[in-house]
């Protein structure tokens, strides 16, 4: 084992919007603690999950990022557009809400912003470093096995965040359960600049699940089939020959496909709902989809990520005055914030009945009682 390289008083596992929230939000309110935070990339491969939706601005403004992020000029998004329940298509204009703009974020970018933003405040970066293994060392005391460009380094921290998105790699080293709900899949194609202009992200509902596209920066494309693991194999999805011939069952999709040219081949990404049976313990707590995971129909995991990570740096700041009470507190807050989104999502799924033979469908229809 190596020597213990440094010592923090909290360090982050993962350096996605979840982490470097609760790291921002940590240094307002608290800047006598010493922070980390421990990333495995190096912010160069594509991330998944690109429409932020307009509600994520007083987010980034508690965070104290609104300019920088302004700055970055990601591009603007009026609106959104579905089918589900009908045939038609219907628009939802974000002109009517409190806040009347979203963005199609460049993922790779804004998720750099943000822990660049939290190392200009002075939290300690460290890019391709994974956590491998993790111990108590101690009543009070963390020791966190790092791998470093092939380098191993021991870390020691008086309290753990783990970011490290729907993994949840911490808390499961600590035996804590994941509790899944269903077997959602994203099977993704990206196409190059030849994509039609409608800018707007599209949800359409399909006899098997649902479809999803939206624009990315360079007026590239992405589109993606939402069904379940078992349809994925049925329909051999994988394939992009058997991906393009079930966009043609689609309305509104295939036709924005028309003109465009896909790079590679389909790509499987997991889009399941789950939660850990417990978010805190003794030293720790999990932040962001580490926590709990939202269907991606909600597009709401990157602000649930934002406002996770200052719930946290609350809780996180009561364990370093002494009291439990704010642990206890951010448990209870991430317990009823999945209560109310299970109810949503039964709401949602409810609304589109057309399909009463499709198991993707009853899946959800059944599954009602459960959810609420
Ligand atoms: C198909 C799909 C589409 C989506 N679309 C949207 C959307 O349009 N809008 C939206 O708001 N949300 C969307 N989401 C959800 C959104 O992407 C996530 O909810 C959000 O990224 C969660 O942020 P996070 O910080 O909790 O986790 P993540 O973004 O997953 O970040 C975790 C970080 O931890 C790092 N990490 C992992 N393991 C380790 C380790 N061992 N050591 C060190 N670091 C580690 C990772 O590199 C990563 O940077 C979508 C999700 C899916 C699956």
């Amino acid at each position: 084992m190596p020597d213990v390289t440094e010592t923090f008083d909290v360090v982050i596992l993962g350096g996605g919007p979840a982490g470097a929230a609760t790291a921002l939000s940590l240094r307002e309110h608290n800047p006598a603690l010493s922070l980390a935070i421990i990333e495995s990339s190096a912010y160069e491969r594509p991330r998944i999950g690109e429409t932020l939706p307009p509600n994520a601005e007083p987010l980034l403004r508690q965070l104290g990022i609104w300019e920088s992020f302004l700055q970055e000029e990601h591009a603007a998004a009026y609106g959104t557009c579905s089918t589900w329940g009908s045939a038609e298509l219907l628009g939802n204009d974000f002109f009517y809400q409190p806040y009347n703009r979203g963005w199609h974020l460049d993922r790779r970018r804004f998720d750099a912003l943000l822990v660049r933003e939290a190392e200009k405040r002075g939290v300690a970066l460290r890019t391709n470093a994974v956590l491998q293994s993790s111990e108590r060392h101690g009543s009070d005391l963390w020791r966190l096995t790092i791998n470093s460009a092939g380098q191993e380094m021991l870390l020691q921290a008086s309290f753990v965040v783990d970011a490290t998105g729907r993994r949840a790699l911490f808390a499961t080293q600590r035996g804590v359960r994941k509790i899944v709900l269903d077997h959602l899949l994203g099977v993704f194609l990206f196409f190059g600049s030849a994509a039609r202009a409608n800018d707007q992200t599209l949800v359409e509902a399909w006899a098997e699940g649902w479809w999803y596209s939206a624009l990315l920066p360079d007026a590239c494309l992405v589109a993606a089939c939402m069904t379940d693991g078992d349809i994925v194999k049925k329909l051999r999805l994988k394939s992009a020959a058997n991906w393009f011939e079930r966009v043609q069952e689609t309305l509104y999709t295939k036709q924005r496909l028309t003109a465009a040219v896909p790079l590679g081949e389909p790509s499987v990404h997991a889009a399941h709902t789950q939660r850990l049976e417990r978010v805190t313990g003794a030293g720790w707590l999990a932040a962001g989809d580490a926590a709990s995971v939202f269907d991606p129909l909600s597009s709401q995991g990157i602000t649930k990520a934002l406002r996770s990570g200052l719930w946290a740096s609350y809780a996180i700041c009561d364990h370093f005055k002494g009291t439990r009470a704010g642990l206890e507190k951010y448990e209870t807050l991430i317990a009823r914030e999945f209560k109310g989104y299970l109810a949503t999502r039964a709401e949602y799924y409810g609304q589109e009945r057309r399909w009463h033979g499709s198991p993707f469908w009853q899946r959800r229809h059944e599954a009602k009682d459960l959810f609420t």
